[in-house]
């Protein structure tokens, strides 16, 4: 039975003609059913009374991309999406939070999600108890997104930052109607009179004062009458710019902040106080086991400090581990390393949960930039830090040395001729060492014998006919390399 409503949805959604362009034809695929709970809810609203405490509502997000691992919402799209959703939420006191890790989720199939075979399929083979269940995929039947067996399902080209799509099939999932309920797939037209369409509109029609309107449309009373069931555009004032007349011949114009309406993202910003009564009864009476009992933390983004490279170093291009200060309240951190100038190419484009990440293959004698966003599984509205550029010079393979301590190389501004310091202390003595001065393409140009004892060592270098530039000076040894810059005058 929820097939055919679904579908006939779908028919009648492809004549929309406000929907954008780069997105699904059809806005929401939700069914138009009465969701039973909230009829019970409506006639028995004293039984279902809530604090206005937050509630933490679980989450497990769920990405799906390509067979070949392709195709996935990009990790700064996630964290924006996420950002969004909370931010549309917190009036109503609800705040998602990450019930577990992203599931990435490799399944072209269920990532191109033609249709609602598709969609079921996805669903019901990725069911998950105690937390909302949320997928985000590049195709979703046809629509921006939907509300569906128990689970949210939305299009990643409706998932933009300034998308509010999130929030409306949440709304769904937490028992919201349109607040056009009853005029879905029909087009309201403003030269047929009202009255003709009475029995097509599948709830009875809301008047724009109408004394009886928790028993017409949504049944919400502080959502007023609207019959626009297609995308539409507000005016400056954010009601729609098609002037609609009631039963009773009074006109008016429908209200676009709504959330639940089919007003188009930069109209909507809200839910009713009526409709947020239900979705939090809905969340605490029906669906108390994605509630969690742990607080949001708030990520203090105000003082980030990158710290390795540091601003123009020159390091290695293999084995370089990047690392950045603890930022208080996050968990976790969105790494980006780039070319600089920013050239689209992402070296890393990952999610940590660590202040560090050892990353191998970058090109070699490029600038490249780094920079983090921070997060946690329930706070996603960060910035970026600043970026940190750095240089970098060909290592075939390195690692730091563990059993070296205090490796200090000076001057590291030096003349041809110079004395050039070596200085470090070794837990164990090394045979088969070397120091070696190299260009940043990794040619060596010295290479000197050394034995390396246990204790403090020290070496001195002359390099010899070195044109100016940057070099790189460090040990060599069996079980592994330490390497510092040299500027030659
Ligand atoms: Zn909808």
């Amino acid at each position: 039975m929820k097939y055919l409503v679904l579908f006939v949805c779908i028919l009648f959604s492809s004549n929309l003609s406000f929907a954008q362009e780069a997105k699904p034809h059809a806005y929401c695929g939700t069914s138009d059913e009465d969701n039973k709970w909230l009829d019970y809810y409506l006639e028995n609203k004293e039984q279902f009374h809530t604090e206005n405490d937050l509630i933490v509502a679980g989450m497990r997000l769920t990405i799906v991309g390509n067979d070949n691992g392709t195709g996935y919402f990009q990790p700064i799209s996630i964290l924006d999406a996420l950002c969004r959703v909370n931010q549309d939420f917190e009036e109503a006191n609800i705040q998602f939070h990450l019930a577990e890790d992203f599931n990435y989720l490799p399944n072209t199939y269920w990532n191109e999600h033609a249709d609602f075979d598709a969609g079921s399929d996805l669903i019901q083979s990725n069911p998950v108890f105690g937390a909302v269940n949320a997928f985000i995929s590049t195709g979703a039947a046809g629509n921006c997104g939907y509300s569906w067996q128990n689970a949210v399902v939305m299009a990643k080209s409706c998932t933009g930052p300034a998308d509010h799509t999130f929030a409306h099939e949440l709304g769904h999932h937490f028992s919201l109607p349109h607040t056009f309920r009853g005029w879905e797939g029909i087009d309201y037209d403003t030269d047929t009179p009202t009255n003709s369409y009475v029995n097509d509109v599948s709830r009875p029609i809301e008047n724009i004062t109408d004394p009886n309107c928790q028993s017409k449309a949504d049944r919400f009373c502080d959502t007023p009458a609207d019959y626009l069931s297609y995308r539409w555009p507000c005016n400056g004032d954010k009601i729609s710019t098609v002037t609609q007349t009631d039963l009773n011949g009074e006109l008016f114009e429908s209200d676009g902040t709504f959330f639940m309406s089919y007003a188009l993202d930069n109209c909507t910003n809200r839910f009713s106080p009526e409709q947020i009564d239900a979705m939090r009864a809905n969340i605490e009476f029906e669906r108390s086991e994605i509630i969690m009992n742990v607080p949001i933390v708030e990520v203090d983004d105000s003082d980030m400090q990158l710290l390795y490279p540091s601003q123009d170093d020159v390091v290695p291009n293999n084995g370089l581990t990047i690392s950045w200060a603890a930022v208080p309240g996050a968990t976790q951190y969105l790494l980006e390393v780039t070319r600089h100038p920013f050239t689209q190419i992402k070296y890393a484009n990952l999610f940590v949960k660590d202040t560090f990440f050892t990353i191998s293959d970058l090109p070699i004698e490029k600038k490249l930039a780094y920079r983090i966003r921070p997060f946690n599984e329930g706070y996603f509205c960060t910035q970026w830090s600043e970026r940190t550029t750095f240089e970098t010079f060909f290592v075939s393979n390195t690692h730091d040395l563990d059993a070296f301590e205090n490796l200090s190389i000076y001057p590291t501004l030096a003349s041809k001729g110079d004395i050039i310091n070596i200085d470090f202390s070794s837990e164990k003595a090394f045979q088969n060492s070397r120091i070696v001065f190299k260009s940043l393409t990794g040619q060596s140009l010295h290479e000197q014998e050394i034995e390396v004892i246990s204790g403090q060592n020290h070496f001195e270098f002359i390099p010899k006919n070195e044109a100016s530039g940057i070099y790189i000076l460090g040990i060599e040894t069996t079980e592994g390399n330490m390497y510092r810059k040299v500027v030659m005058q």
